[in-house]
């Protein structure tokens, strides 16, 4: 082939490179402005850390208690312990970006997956964000504090891609070591947030997550449930908020059974929840 020949088959590779790489500039330096709130954010958040004051306490008569600061030489930073898993409901990953950088939302997340697989983290790991809202696990009922929310690009009505999937199970792994969360703590929005949440959907393969030590996830071979079963506590024991028991009902179905999410359980129902409570 002539050289010539050559030359025009790499203009259009060369003219690729170029643009691609303009767009990234594009993109980064669009958020150089909350990047820059970002960091100044994470500053005043640091002097928070290095506050030596001593607890102020008063007595029942309203009297100060003597107290004092002694600094010990033994700690780190505390570490996330559960990971919560949401979809976006919106249309895309710059529209979900731009939710999570505008200060009037009140919404964010420590990462944000995309439907190619691209993988946006957002917020370091040891800062809480504002995924979670008003929910509830067990006995803990600040999950922001305790977690890592991940959003996936996914409007609620289509399906998971398998490279987002794939993304995602390798940030699991990370984090699962990083951290050392425990596998039945990868749950999803709906599981803390029943009634109120129905993210990440009854599409999202929680079964392959599972699989691969996220989350647990009823078996292949399902025992019959007793006929003594106590369906609400074991929905209480496995973690959820049963004050609405019609909600917990639905969010279990969506996580654990995955064919309809309606607050009833079939026969079908309790042998699963038999199943997946034995698990906790
Ligand atoms: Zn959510």
């Amino acid at each position: 082939m002539k050289k010539s020949c050559l030359l025009l088959l790499f203009i259009p590779l060369l003219f690729g490179a170029c643009t691609s790489k303009k767009k990234i500039v594009k993109t980064i330096s669009a958020f150089d402005a909350t990047n820059q709130v970002y960091t100044s954010h994470a500053d005043s958040l640091s002097k928070v850390l290095l506050t030596t004051q001593a607890a102020m306490l008063t007595d029942s008569l309203g009297r100060p208690v003597t107290s004092e600061f002694v600094g010990t030489v033994n700690f780190n930073l505390r570490k996330p312990n559960y990971v919560i898993i949401h979809y976006t409901a919106q249309d895309s990953v710059p529209q979900t970006l731009r939710t999570f950088t505008l200060a009037r939302t009140q919404v964010s997340a420590h990462y944000v997956v995309g439907k190619d697989g691209r993988v946006i983290h957002m917020l370091n790991d040891y800062m809480r964000a504002w995924h979670a809202g008003i929910s509830k696990w067990g006995s803990v009922t600040d999950m922001n504090s305790c977690s890592i929310g991940i959003e996936l690009d996914n409007n609620g009505y289509e399906p998971f891609s398998q490279q987002q999937i794939s993304s995602l199970l390798l940030l699991l792994a990370k984090l699962k070591r990083d951290y050392n969360i425990p596998t039945a703590n990868f749950i999803g929005h709906a599981d803390i947030a029943p009634g109120r949440k129905p993210d990440p959907g009854i599409r999202f393969p929680w079964e392959q997550l599972a699989k691969k030590g996220f989350g647990y996830y009823s078996d292949m071979l399902i025992v019959p449930a007793p006929v003594n079963f106590d369906s609400a506590t074991a929905l209480r024991l496995i973690g959820y908020d049963t004050s609405n028991l019609p909600a917990a009902i639905s969010a279990f179905k969506r996580h654990f059974v995955q064919r309809e999410d309606s607050p009833v359980l079939t026969q079908f129902d309790l042998d699963v929840l038999y199943n997946v409570y034995k698990k906790y």
